[in-house]
Protein backbone atom coordinates (compact mmCIF):
# COMPACT_ATOMS: atom_id res chain seq x y z
CA UNK A 1 0.00 0.00 0.00
CA UNK A 2 1.15 3.55 -1.31
CA UNK A 3 1.65 6.10 1.41
CA UNK A 4 -0.43 9.33 1.42
CA UNK A 5 2.86 11.23 0.25
CA UNK A 6 3.49 8.79 -2.44
CA UNK A 7 0.14 9.11 -3.55
CA UNK A 8 0.41 12.42 -3.61
CA UNK A 9 3.33 13.45 -5.74
CA UNK A 10 1.80 10.29 -8.04
CA UNK A 11 -1.23 12.78 -8.99
CA UNK A 12 0.46 15.62 -10.62
CA UNK A 13 1.44 12.83 -13.03
CA UNK A 14 -1.91 11.18 -13.51
CA UNK A 15 -3.53 14.03 -14.10
CA UNK A 16 -1.13 15.19 -16.92
CA UNK A 17 -2.63 12.10 -18.21
CA UNK A 18 -0.11 9.28 -16.99
CA UNK A 19 -0.94 5.88 -16.36
CA UNK A 20 -2.13 5.03 -12.68
CA UNK A 21 -0.89 1.99 -11.64
CA UNK A 22 -2.76 -0.58 -9.27
CA UNK A 23 -1.09 1.09 -5.83
CA UNK A 24 -1.89 4.20 -6.61
CA UNK A 25 -6.06 3.19 -7.54
CA UNK A 26 -5.78 1.36 -4.04
CA UNK A 27 -4.66 4.19 -2.51
CA UNK A 28 -7.44 6.85 -4.03
CA UNK A 29 -10.16 3.87 -3.02
CA UNK A 30 -9.16 4.00 0.55
CA UNK A 31 -8.18 7.38 1.45
CA UNK A 32 -11.16 10.40 1.58
CA UNK A 33 -7.74 12.72 2.23
CA UNK A 34 -6.28 12.04 -1.04
CA UNK A 35 -9.40 11.78 -3.16
CA UNK A 36 -10.16 15.09 -2.65
CA UNK A 37 -6.91 16.17 -2.96
CA UNK A 38 -6.97 14.43 -6.68
CA UNK A 39 -9.84 16.10 -7.15
CA UNK A 40 -8.98 19.62 -6.02
CA UNK A 41 -5.58 19.49 -8.31
CA UNK A 42 -8.18 18.08 -11.57
CA UNK A 43 -10.45 21.00 -10.99
CA UNK A 44 -7.56 23.47 -10.80
CA UNK A 45 -5.87 22.06 -13.91
CA UNK A 46 -8.72 21.97 -15.71
CA UNK A 47 -9.77 25.48 -14.98
CA UNK A 48 -6.00 26.59 -15.55
CA UNK A 49 -6.16 24.78 -18.92
CA UNK A 50 -9.70 26.32 -20.05
CA UNK A 51 -7.57 29.36 -20.24
CA UNK A 52 -4.54 29.03 -21.17
CA UNK A 53 -6.02 27.03 -24.19
CA UNK A 54 -7.17 29.69 -26.16
CA UNK A 55 -3.97 31.34 -26.20
CA UNK A 56 -2.02 28.23 -27.13
CA UNK A 57 0.64 29.20 -24.45
CA UNK A 58 4.20 28.04 -24.86
CA UNK A 59 5.52 24.54 -23.66
CA UNK A 60 7.11 26.66 -20.92
CA UNK A 61 4.36 26.72 -19.38
CA UNK A 62 2.04 23.92 -20.38
CA UNK A 63 5.41 21.77 -18.71
CA UNK A 64 5.04 23.51 -15.46
CA UNK A 65 1.11 22.83 -15.27
CA UNK A 66 2.74 19.25 -13.98
CA UNK A 67 6.32 20.51 -12.91
CA UNK A 68 5.09 22.86 -10.17
CA UNK A 69 2.03 20.65 -9.26
CA UNK A 70 5.03 18.26 -8.68
CA UNK A 71 7.09 20.46 -6.25
CA UNK A 72 3.50 21.45 -4.32
CA UNK A 73 3.20 17.67 -3.69
CA UNK A 74 6.58 17.06 -2.37
CA UNK A 75 6.23 19.95 0.06
CA UNK A 76 2.59 20.42 0.79
CA UNK A 77 1.36 19.90 4.48
CA UNK A 78 -1.73 21.18 4.05
CA UNK A 79 -3.12 18.76 1.25
CA UNK A 80 -4.53 22.04 -0.79
CA UNK A 81 -3.16 22.78 -4.52
CA UNK A 82 -4.10 26.25 -4.66
CA UNK A 83 -0.93 27.76 -3.98
CA UNK A 84 0.23 25.78 -7.45
CA UNK A 85 -2.20 27.94 -8.89
CA UNK A 86 -0.50 31.74 -8.08
CA UNK A 87 2.81 31.11 -9.66
CA UNK A 88 1.12 29.42 -13.24
CA UNK A 89 -1.33 32.45 -12.50
CA UNK A 90 1.31 35.25 -13.42
CA UNK A 91 2.73 33.59 -15.98
CA UNK A 92 -0.76 33.14 -17.59
CA UNK A 93 -1.12 36.90 -17.47
CA UNK A 94 1.68 37.00 -19.95
CA UNK A 95 -0.67 35.32 -22.45
CA UNK A 96 -3.29 37.32 -21.43
CA UNK A 97 -5.08 34.62 -19.81
CA UNK A 98 -6.34 35.77 -16.35
CA UNK A 99 -8.15 32.83 -13.94
CA UNK A 100 -7.23 35.70 -11.05
CA UNK A 101 -9.23 37.65 -8.76
CA UNK A 102 -7.80 40.85 -7.14
CA UNK A 103 -10.18 39.89 -4.16
CA UNK A 104 -8.25 39.02 -1.10
CA UNK A 105 -5.07 40.27 -2.88
CA UNK A 106 -5.30 42.76 -0.57
CA UNK A 107 -2.12 43.95 1.81
CA UNK A 108 -2.65 43.37 4.90
CA UNK A 109 -3.67 46.29 7.18
CA UNK A 110 -0.47 47.95 9.46
CA UNK A 111 1.70 47.54 6.38
CA UNK A 112 4.45 49.57 6.13
CA UNK A 113 3.81 52.22 3.45
CA UNK A 114 4.33 50.50 -0.01
CA UNK A 115 7.23 52.67 -0.94
CA UNK A 116 9.46 51.36 1.57
CA UNK A 117 7.91 47.84 1.01
CA UNK A 118 9.31 47.96 -2.18
CA UNK A 119 12.72 49.41 -1.20
CA UNK A 120 13.16 46.62 1.82
CA UNK A 121 13.13 43.80 -0.65
CA UNK A 122 15.54 42.35 -2.43
CA UNK A 123 16.43 42.85 -6.35
CA UNK A 124 17.02 40.82 -9.12
CA UNK A 125 18.95 43.21 -11.39
CA UNK A 126 18.31 42.42 -15.29
CA UNK A 127 19.69 44.94 -17.57
CA UNK A 128 18.37 44.44 -21.13
CA UNK A 129 19.91 46.08 -24.45
CA UNK A 130 18.24 46.62 -27.63
CA UNK A 131 20.84 43.75 -29.47
CA UNK A 132 19.12 41.21 -26.90
CA UNK A 133 22.17 41.51 -24.44
CA UNK A 134 21.01 40.53 -20.73
CA UNK A 135 23.35 41.14 -17.99
CA UNK A 136 21.83 38.76 -14.72
CA UNK A 137 22.68 41.22 -11.28
CA UNK A 138 25.52 43.07 -13.50
CA UNK A 139 27.72 40.11 -14.80
CA UNK A 140 25.71 37.16 -16.16
CA UNK A 141 25.33 37.45 -19.58
CA UNK A 142 23.17 36.02 -21.87
CA UNK A 143 21.94 36.54 -25.14
CA UNK A 144 18.25 36.89 -26.17
CA UNK A 145 19.47 37.71 -29.88
CA UNK A 146 22.54 35.67 -31.56
CA UNK A 147 23.09 36.06 -34.96
CA UNK A 148 20.24 37.99 -36.01
CA UNK A 149 17.98 34.95 -34.91
CA UNK A 150 15.84 35.16 -32.13
CA UNK A 151 16.25 33.68 -28.05
CA UNK A 152 17.10 29.73 -28.50
CA UNK A 153 15.12 27.32 -25.51
CA UNK A 154 18.28 26.51 -24.41
CA UNK A 155 19.42 30.11 -23.34
CA UNK A 156 16.00 30.71 -21.77
CA UNK A 157 16.61 27.37 -19.82
CA UNK A 158 20.20 28.39 -18.97
CA UNK A 159 18.69 32.30 -17.69
CA UNK A 160 15.69 30.47 -15.91
CA UNK A 161 18.72 28.56 -13.94
CA UNK A 162 20.57 31.21 -13.15
CA UNK A 163 17.52 33.41 -12.27
CA UNK A 164 16.02 30.74 -9.96
CA UNK A 165 19.96 30.00 -8.77
CA UNK A 166 19.42 33.80 -7.66
CA UNK A 167 16.37 33.90 -5.30
CA UNK A 168 16.82 30.86 -3.99
CA UNK A 169 17.87 31.67 -1.10
CA UNK A 170 14.86 34.90 -0.53
CA UNK A 171 12.24 35.30 2.02
CA UNK A 172 8.99 34.24 0.86
CA UNK A 173 5.95 36.33 0.37
CA UNK A 174 2.34 35.85 1.90
CA UNK A 175 1.51 33.70 -1.68
CA UNK A 176 4.41 31.63 -1.57
CA UNK A 177 6.74 33.62 -4.25
CA UNK A 178 10.07 34.58 -3.42
CA UNK A 179 9.89 38.32 -1.73
CA UNK A 180 11.77 39.18 -4.47
CA UNK A 181 11.66 42.72 -6.89
CA UNK A 182 13.19 42.34 -10.41
CA UNK A 183 14.41 45.21 -11.88
CA UNK A 184 14.33 45.85 -15.21
CA UNK A 185 16.92 48.78 -17.11
CA UNK A 186 16.12 48.79 -20.71
CA UNK A 187 17.08 50.14 -23.47
CA UNK A 188 14.96 52.51 -25.10
CA UNK A 189 15.06 51.00 -28.36
CA UNK A 190 14.67 47.44 -27.47
CA UNK A 191 11.61 45.45 -28.88
CA UNK A 192 8.88 44.96 -26.12
CA UNK A 193 8.87 41.21 -26.72
CA UNK A 194 12.20 40.60 -25.24
CA UNK A 195 11.17 42.45 -22.38
CA UNK A 196 8.29 40.36 -22.39
CA UNK A 197 10.30 37.09 -22.45
CA UNK A 198 12.36 38.32 -19.67
CA UNK A 199 9.08 38.73 -17.51
CA UNK A 200 8.02 35.56 -18.51
CA UNK A 201 11.06 33.83 -17.06
CA UNK A 202 10.45 35.46 -13.94
CA UNK A 203 7.02 34.37 -13.72
CA UNK A 204 8.28 30.57 -14.70
CA UNK A 205 7.20 27.97 -11.69
CA UNK A 206 11.47 27.67 -10.80
CA UNK A 207 11.86 31.57 -10.50
CA UNK A 208 8.45 32.94 -9.30
CA UNK A 209 9.06 36.88 -9.53
CA UNK A 210 5.94 38.84 -10.36
CA UNK A 211 6.91 42.55 -9.20
CA UNK A 212 8.82 44.36 -11.74
CA UNK A 213 10.10 47.85 -11.75
CA UNK A 214 10.97 48.91 -15.12
CA UNK A 215 13.65 51.67 -15.88
CA UNK A 216 14.82 53.35 -19.28
CA UNK A 217 18.66 53.05 -19.17
CA UNK A 218 20.24 56.23 -19.30
CA UNK A 219 17.01 58.28 -17.90
CA UNK A 220 16.47 59.75 -14.78
CA UNK A 221 13.03 59.33 -14.91
CA UNK A 222 11.12 57.42 -12.07
CA UNK A 223 11.12 54.04 -12.53
CA UNK A 224 7.36 52.24 -12.83
CA UNK A 225 6.50 49.32 -10.04
CA UNK A 226 4.21 46.81 -11.50
CA UNK A 227 2.84 43.53 -10.22
CA UNK A 228 1.46 40.48 -11.96
CA UNK A 229 -1.62 39.41 -9.97
CA UNK A 230 -0.61 36.23 -8.06
CA UNK A 231 -4.06 35.74 -6.11
CA UNK A 232 -5.48 32.53 -7.42
CA UNK A 233 -9.37 33.21 -7.52
CA UNK A 234 -11.94 31.59 -8.18
CA UNK A 235 -15.58 32.50 -10.07
CA UNK A 236 -17.73 32.64 -6.88
CA UNK A 237 -19.52 29.78 -8.04
CA UNK A 238 -16.86 27.76 -8.23
CA UNK A 239 -17.32 27.25 -12.49
CA UNK A 240 -15.60 28.99 -14.77
CA UNK A 241 -12.35 30.87 -14.57
CA UNK A 242 -13.07 34.18 -12.80
CA UNK A 243 -11.89 36.84 -16.11
CA UNK A 244 -11.32 40.50 -15.03
CA UNK A 245 -13.39 42.96 -16.30
CA UNK A 246 -10.97 44.73 -18.86
CA UNK A 247 -12.03 48.50 -18.07
CA UNK A 248 -9.10 50.07 -20.51
CA UNK A 249 -7.22 48.23 -23.25
CA UNK A 250 -4.50 49.83 -25.30
CA UNK A 251 -3.23 47.87 -28.69
CA UNK A 252 0.23 48.95 -29.50
CA UNK A 253 1.28 48.19 -33.09
CA UNK A 254 4.77 48.71 -34.46
CA UNK A 255 5.43 50.37 -37.60
CA UNK A 256 9.17 51.33 -38.38
CA UNK A 257 10.45 53.33 -35.35
CA UNK A 258 6.76 54.49 -34.75
CA UNK A 259 4.03 53.11 -32.42
CA UNK A 260 0.69 52.85 -33.88
CA UNK A 261 -1.76 53.21 -30.52
CA UNK A 262 -5.47 52.08 -30.62
CA UNK A 263 -7.54 52.44 -27.46
CA UNK A 264 -11.40 52.65 -28.15
CA UNK A 265 -11.96 54.52 -31.14
CA UNK A 266 -8.97 56.23 -30.93
CA UNK A 267 -5.97 55.89 -33.09
CA UNK A 268 -2.99 57.88 -32.78
CA UNK A 269 1.12 57.56 -33.57
CA UNK A 270 3.98 57.63 -31.29
CA UNK A 271 7.79 58.52 -32.79
CA UNK A 272 6.60 61.40 -35.20
CA UNK A 273 8.22 64.28 -33.29
CA UNK A 274 4.84 65.59 -31.64
CA UNK A 275 4.72 62.49 -28.39
CA UNK A 276 3.93 64.69 -26.16
CA UNK A 277 0.22 66.33 -27.69
CA UNK A 278 -0.13 62.73 -28.41
CA UNK A 279 0.03 61.20 -24.56
CA UNK A 280 -1.92 64.08 -23.30
CA UNK A 281 -4.77 62.97 -25.59
CA UNK A 282 -4.05 59.58 -24.54
CA UNK A 283 -3.78 59.89 -20.75
CA UNK A 284 -7.33 62.06 -21.15
CA UNK A 285 -8.75 58.99 -22.87
CA UNK A 286 -7.69 56.52 -19.78
CA UNK A 287 -8.84 58.96 -17.49
CA UNK A 288 -12.03 59.45 -18.17
CA UNK A 289 -12.68 55.58 -19.12
CA UNK A 290 -10.88 54.27 -16.27
CA UNK A 291 -13.08 56.67 -14.17
CA UNK A 292 -16.09 56.00 -15.60
CA UNK A 293 -15.18 51.87 -14.60
CA UNK A 294 -14.47 52.65 -11.16
CA UNK A 295 -12.09 51.26 -8.06
CA UNK A 296 -12.12 48.43 -9.45
CA UNK A 297 -10.91 49.57 -12.68
CA UNK A 298 -8.27 47.24 -14.79
CA UNK A 299 -5.80 48.22 -17.91
CA UNK A 300 -4.11 46.08 -20.46
CA UNK A 301 -1.36 46.85 -22.67
CA UNK A 302 -1.96 44.56 -25.79
CA UNK A 303 0.94 43.95 -28.33
CA UNK A 304 -0.44 41.51 -30.57
CA UNK A 305 2.03 38.98 -32.79
CA UNK A 306 4.28 40.32 -34.96
CA UNK A 307 3.77 44.34 -35.33
CA UNK A 308 3.18 44.13 -31.06
CA UNK A 309 6.47 42.69 -30.41
CA UNK A 310 8.51 45.24 -31.51
CA UNK A 311 7.57 47.81 -29.94
CA UNK A 312 9.52 50.27 -28.67
CA UNK A 313 10.46 49.49 -25.20
CA UNK A 314 10.31 53.37 -24.37
CA UNK A 315 6.72 53.88 -25.67
CA UNK A 316 5.02 50.59 -23.44
CA UNK A 317 6.67 52.91 -20.59
CA UNK A 318 4.83 56.25 -21.57
CA UNK A 319 1.96 54.01 -21.76
CA UNK A 320 2.43 52.40 -18.85
CA UNK A 321 2.79 55.62 -17.03
CA UNK A 322 -0.49 56.80 -18.32
CA UNK A 323 -2.48 54.21 -17.22
CA UNK A 324 -1.24 53.98 -13.52
CA UNK A 325 -1.50 58.06 -13.63
CA UNK A 326 -5.01 57.62 -14.14
CA UNK A 327 -5.46 55.13 -11.30
CA UNK A 328 -4.91 51.55 -12.37
CA UNK A 329 -2.42 50.17 -9.74
CA UNK A 330 -1.08 46.84 -11.72
CA UNK A 331 -1.00 46.99 -15.39
CA UNK A 332 -2.06 43.71 -17.27
CA UNK A 333 -0.28 42.86 -20.54
CA UNK A 334 -0.69 40.65 -23.62
CA UNK A 335 1.82 39.93 -26.16
CA UNK A 336 4.55 37.43 -27.48
CA UNK A 337 4.63 33.78 -26.18
CA UNK A 338 8.05 32.60 -25.89
CA UNK A 339 9.48 31.05 -29.71
CA UNK A 340 8.61 27.39 -29.35
CA UNK A 341 11.23 24.64 -28.14
ZN1 LIG B 1 -3.93 9.09 1.37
Amino acid sequence: MLSCEETRLALPGIEAGEHADGTVRDHLASCDACREAASELRTDLERLRAGLSALAPSPLVEDAVVDIARDQARGAKTGSWKPVLVTLAAAAVLFGVILLSQQGGEPPSGEPPEQATRDARPRLTLDLLADGRLFLDGHQEFALRTNGAWVSPGEIARITEAMAAAVAGAEHDASGNPDVVAVLTVEADTPWMMVQWVMQVCAHPRVRVTRHQFHRMGSDEAPLFNELPTDPGMAPDGSDPLMFTRSFKVKLFAYGNETKVKADDGTWFLGRGDDESVLAAIAELARRALAAAGPDASAEIVAPPPRGGRVRYEHVLHIMRILQDAGVQNVLFEGAAMPPR
